[in-house]
């Protein structure tokens, strides 16, 4: 997996280093993570709370250098929990979630990164922010709720043309002065390293099909 990264990135003159394998451990056997963290890998991904808590807590215990990030939407109503657990979020959307956030913040230490999901492909049942919404939506997080936002995280729609995604999302992160980016999965992780991905969440090509 990390020669695949390392070829994509020098593909284009890119550092290696420069892009973070995200495991994506959702529904995947403990002997499987186990087995990851053994080979030296931190960073990984879920993309429920309740199901990172089951999981991780025991196992953040065991290995203090560990980072998680939340890559699936995250509900109002969870948004405590998921302050105290995860380093990273990358799903902020919408202005009631960032509202739960700030309120969350006021009484925790703990201060995940942010990453805004924009919803690339408009697509209805889809996460995210509107391409067109972006801009404003950025500008307003750090403007009224002075949140620094880290990146910008997009999942493009299955049966379109990935690398037109990655590219909208890097242009948005550009002018808007978005450092990470946040893109690409098992199917096109190569693609997005070579339109500028920062880190990339990879689930199924690096520990098997998962359950269900
Ligand atoms: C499941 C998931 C992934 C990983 O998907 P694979 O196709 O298995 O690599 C990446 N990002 C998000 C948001 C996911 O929910």
């Amino acid at each position: 997996m990390r020669h695949k990264i390392a070829r994509a990135a020098r593909s284009v003159a890119r550092a290696p280093d420069d892009v973070t394998l995200v495991a994506v451990s959702k529904r995947q056997s403990d002997e499987r993570v186990d087995a990851l963290i053994a080979a030296g890998h931190s960073v990984f991904g879920e993309n429920r709370v309740q199901e990172a808590q089951e999981r991780w807590t025991r196992r953040r215990e065991a290995h203090g250098d560990l980072e998680l990030r939340l890559v699936g939407p995250l509900q109002s109503n969870k948004v405590k929990d998921a302050v105290g657990f995860f380093d990273v979020i990358e799903t902020l959307d919408r202005e009631k979630l960032a509202r739960a956030l700030a309120d969350s913040f006021e009484k925790s230490v703990a201060r995940p990164r942010l990453y805004v999901q924009v919803n690339t492909g408009e697509e209805p049942q889809k996460a995210g922010v509107a391409p067109l919404e972006a801009d404003a939506f950025i500008a307003s997080m750090r403007k009224d709720f002075d949140f620094e936002i880290e990146g910008l995280m997009c999942i493009p729609p299955v049966e379109e043309e990935p690398a037109l995604h990655f590219a909208l999302l890097a242009d948005i992160a550009e002018r808007n002065g978005v450092a990470k980016l946040s893109m690409g999965m098992s199917a096109d992780f190569e693609t997005a390293v070579q339109f500028g991905a920062t880190s990339v969440r990879v689930g199924s090509a690096l520990f098997g099909d998962r359950g269900v």
